[in-house]
């Protein structure tokens, strides 16, 4: 059997597409989504309607955005699905998600990501969290690994410290390759992301936490007296608080915060 052929269609590479078919893990996303009517429910990618189904039918309308013209077609001339369906044909990575705000209702965004992209797209999305509900995402498994993390272990991360910055990150369900079609050569994983209606530990500049938390970890057995030389002195960081000893792992979101915020204050002179 071709097993990129799913329900007639031919698995597109490009576009990340590994289709759902195990009802029971499908049951179950969809229950850890738990859908109600009147909600704003969005889904990115819906594919074939492997979770775009079951969804709907608990819901008078959602809204989907899908890359692919021909899938987003199928959609469109689907018995059930077109008549509830909101659909966009376009790229999620350069989706202005503020167009589908609804009053008093925030997005609650879900989706089986295309792996290629999903750490992007996920960057794209905290733009909006403040409109954000929650977010229920298929990754890879590893990724998960890492959105979770704690402070002082390897998984942890510039996408941790970023991810955990916006929302406040529950693994759900872990996934097998055999659930998809084609299977993917990973295991997955589905998390779930709530943006904190108040940021916890907030940056005075996003881009100076950006360079300060890329410049922990792009030398990540330095200790942070020298992968952060170049944006805060040694002296600095001890005046902080904070061991100048310690590597990127071990510092938590709010050490950078507070590092990322001191350097918004007192910016060192161009350094190469
Ligand atoms: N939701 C379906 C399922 O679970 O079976 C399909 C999941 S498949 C892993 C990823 C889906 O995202 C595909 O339908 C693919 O065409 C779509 N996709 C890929 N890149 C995209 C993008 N940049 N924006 C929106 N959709 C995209």
């Amino acid at each position: 059997m071709n097993d990129k052929v799913h329900l007639g269609h031919t698995a597109k590479k490009r576009f990340g597409q590994n289709f759902l078919h195990d009802t029971y893990v499908i049951d179950q996303i969809v229950a850890s989504i738990n859908p109600r009517k009147g909600e704003n429910l969005i889904e990115i990618g819906p594919g074939l309607g492997a979770l775009t189904e079951p969804v709907a039918a608990c819901l008078d309308k959602m809204t989907v955005v899908e890359l692919d013209r021909d899938l987003a077609e199928r959609l469109e001339q689907h018995p059930v699905l077109s008549k509830k369906l909101d659909i966009h044909q376009a790229d999620a990575m350069r989706f202005d998600f503020n167009q589908l705000i609804k009053p008093n209702m925030k997005m609650r965004i879900f989706g089986n990501l295309p792996y290629n992209i999903s750490t992007p797209l996920m960057f794209h999305l905290f733009q909006f969290h403040e409109n954000i509900q929650d977010m229920h995402f298929m990754l890879q498994k590893e990724v998960v690994q890492r959105l979770a993390a704690n402070h002082n272990t390897k998984s942890y991360g510039r996408l941790t410290v970023m991810t955990q910055y916006y929302c406040k990150v529950t693994p759900v369900l872990e996934v097998g390759p055999e659930a998809f079609r084609p299977a993917p050569k990973v295991d997955s994983a589905v998390v779930r992301l709530e943006p904190h209606t108040v940021l916890p530990h907030p940056a005075k500049n996003l881009k100076v936490l950006n360079l300060v938390v890329r410049n922990a970890f792009n030398q990540r057995r330095k200790t942070i007296r020298n992968s952060l030389k170049k944006v805060i002195s040694v002296d600095d960081i001890a005046a902080l608080g904070i061991n100048v000893s310690l590597r990127p792992e071990n510092l938590t979101l709010e050490n950078y915060v507070t590092i990322a915020n001191f350097v918004t204050d007192n910016p060192m002179q161009a350094a190469d």
